[in-house]
């Protein structure tokens, strides 16, 4: 076998110094745990991901928990997490688990990497991780270290770049020590080599990068310039009675699907479908939130009615306003359900 790369043998040593051990998934071969973080850890931080992952391993402590539950629940327990496509994958997969692989999971990357939501790299984390077998990583931050170590032209996202990107992966994989080298580079693109200011001068493989030493840090990776955002707007009507506020279960797929909000349109049409007599429609102020290809302004409404049955609508509910932030909401409706919580204390 070739001698290992110097990038690989100074990236584990550093690793086992002063990379990151204390997280909650660490320190397990459990492929179910190791999943479920590296699914929740997708275009989202590790600081937001604790509580969350935290969570859901109380409710579902194994994945026959999880294959077992109901969508609904999965989807409650996503709330706030964003891409919620990832929970309805989360789900499927534990059912293929449970079906097709009787609770045993299959160790190679390659058969890890046709389950639902698991693409190349996150197979290939869960299978260092769990199974240290030699298998090569090459999420975002994995491509902008080693665009920037190895001096990758080219946009990451065209096809000749991610093929020279992968075989670069797989060329570095050391002998041993595949959990510490998969773990520090993901370490060293969260911590270190960061995409705006990277602290090269405490980086441990500085002495080869070539970004570096051109000083090219800000050029690498090669960025696509950026098209416009489309804009979307949506009005919600928040309907309270000062105790509870009426939300409405979305349907399984499109934005938010599965989860709750307050209804959605204007005042006198969400009042005609929920067949109740709102009071004076008071605007509240708008909110921006940014998906990934669309920035939403909400444009929220507090109604007040004085507790009035509904129609018999169904996907609507009462939630007890104190808790309905918490009650499986997205984030931004969060949001605005405290603001409305708070100012009826
Ligand atoms: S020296 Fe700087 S740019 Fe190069 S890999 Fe380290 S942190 Fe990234």
């Amino acid at each position: 076998m070739a001698a290992p790369h110097p990038f690989s043998t100074q990236l584990i040593a550093w690793q086992k110094v002063a990379g990151r051990h204390d997280l909650p998934w660490q320190k397990t071969r459990d492929p179910y745990r190791i999943w479920l973080s590296e699914i929740m850890l997708q275009q989202t931080q590790v600081a937001t991901v604790i509580p969350y992952y935290l969570r859901f391993l109380a409710s579902f402590p194994d994945v026959g928990a999880l294959a077992a539950a109901p969508i609904e629940a999965v989807i409650a327990h996503w709330a706030g997490l964003g891409y919620y496509a990832r929970a309805r994958n989360l789900h499927r997969c534990a059912g293929q688990i449970v079906a097709v692989y009787g609770k045993k999971w299959p160790e190679s990357e390659e058969l890890l990497a046709e389950l639902p939501g698991i693409g190349r790299s996150t197979a290939a984390a869960i299978a260092a991780f769990a199974f240290g077998r030699r298998a090569a990583i090459l999420d975002g931050n994995v491509k902008r270290v080693l665009c920037r170590h190895f001096g990758v032209a080219g946009l990451p996202g065209t096809a000749a770049v991610h093929r020279q990107l992968w075989t670069l992966a797989e060329s570095l994989l050391p002998a041993h020590g595949i959990e510490a080298y998969t773990q520090g580079l993901m370490d060293l693109g969260a911590t270190l080599c960061t995409r705006s200011r990277p602290r090269c001068a405490d980086c441990p493989v500085a002495a080869g990068c070539l970004a570096k030493r051109d000083s090219r840090q800000g050029e690498l990776p090669e960025r696509r310039p950026k098209a416009a955002v489309p804009r979307r707007r949506a009005s919600f009507v928040l309907i309270s009675d000062g105790r509870r506020l009426l939300l409405e279960r979305r349907p399984p797929l499109g934005l938010w699907g599965g989860l709750l909000v307050p209804p959605e349109g204007e005042p006198a049409a969400v009042a005609a479908r929920c067949g109740l007599a709102l009071g004076e429609a008071q605007a509240l102020p708008p909110l921006e939130h940014a998906f990934t290809h669309f920035r939403l302004t909400l444009e929220p409404v507090l109604c007040r009615v004085d507790g009035q049955t509904l129609a018999a609508e169904p996907g609507l509910e009462w939630v007890d306003l104190a808790t309905a932030a918490e009650a499986g909401v997205p984030a931004p409706i969060g949001k605005l359900i405290r603001q409305v919580a708070s100012a009826a204390d």
